[in-house]
């Protein structure tokens, strides 16, 4: 899980250019579904923006999976821009540090202060230590963008109920069997509706 992490010392004002390839799989945090994309390329520049760091780039990709409609091959785009802040996250460490020092009340006051800085902070991206790691981030903007759907064409004729076949490429009679089934039986019940009718009328 080396790849997508950046020392701080090497990022400066100038910029640190950002140029890879990586498998998703190194990226996928562990006990979580995997994502229907294989690899990605991230490019862009990474800089020194006062105490902070910014990272602008562009994530391109595939997402492969099968088609909904047809099980077969649904391809979708991934090209995302990207714009992240990065600032310098407070590690639980630090947090202890800080709780050992002090009375009591003090001490919580302080450890809640600090909580809530810390809690603040996590909602901006934050990078522990020496180094910057991108590779949460780039998982996270790969779950937000895997579609919800995937279809090999948007009008896929889909697969028949019936019989099976890819109606892309062939086509069967099974729904117009069914829809004369459908017809018959349309007009026996209404046959029969109106023979019930007729002998109420006559009772
Ligand atoms: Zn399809
Ligand atoms: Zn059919």
């Amino acid at each position: 899980m080396e790849a997508l992490k950046y020392k701080i010392k090497d990022i400066t004002e100038k910029g640190y250019p950002v140029k890879e390839t990586v498998k998703v799989s190194e990226l996928q945090p562990e006990g979580v579904q995997s994502l229907p994309i294989e690899e990605i390329s991230i490019e862009g520049l990474m800089t020194k923006v006062g105490h902070n760091f910014l990272f602008t780039g562009i994530i391109e990709g595939m997402y492969i999976h099968l088609c909904d409609r047809c099980l077969g091959e649904a391809r979708y785009k991934l090209r995302k821009e990207i714009l992240w802040l990065f600032e310098k996250g407070i590690c639980d460490e630090y947090l202890n540090v800080i709780v050992k020092k002090g009375n009591v009340s003090e001490t919580k006051k302080s450890k809640q202060k600090e909580r809530e800085e810390f809690d603040e902070l996590a909602e901006k991206r934050v990078y522990q230590g020496d180094e910057i790691d991108l590779s949460p981030y780039v998982w996270e903007e790969l779950v937000l963008d895997t579609p919800y759907k995937f279809l090999c064409k948007e009008n896929c004729a889909g697969l028949c109920y019936v019989c099976g076949k890819n109606l892309n490429y062939e086509s069967c009679n099974c729904n117009k069997q069914q829809d004369t089934i459908g017809e018959v039986v349309n007009t026996k019940l209404s046959e029969l509706l109106q023979t019930v009718n007729l002998k109420l009328k006559e009772e």
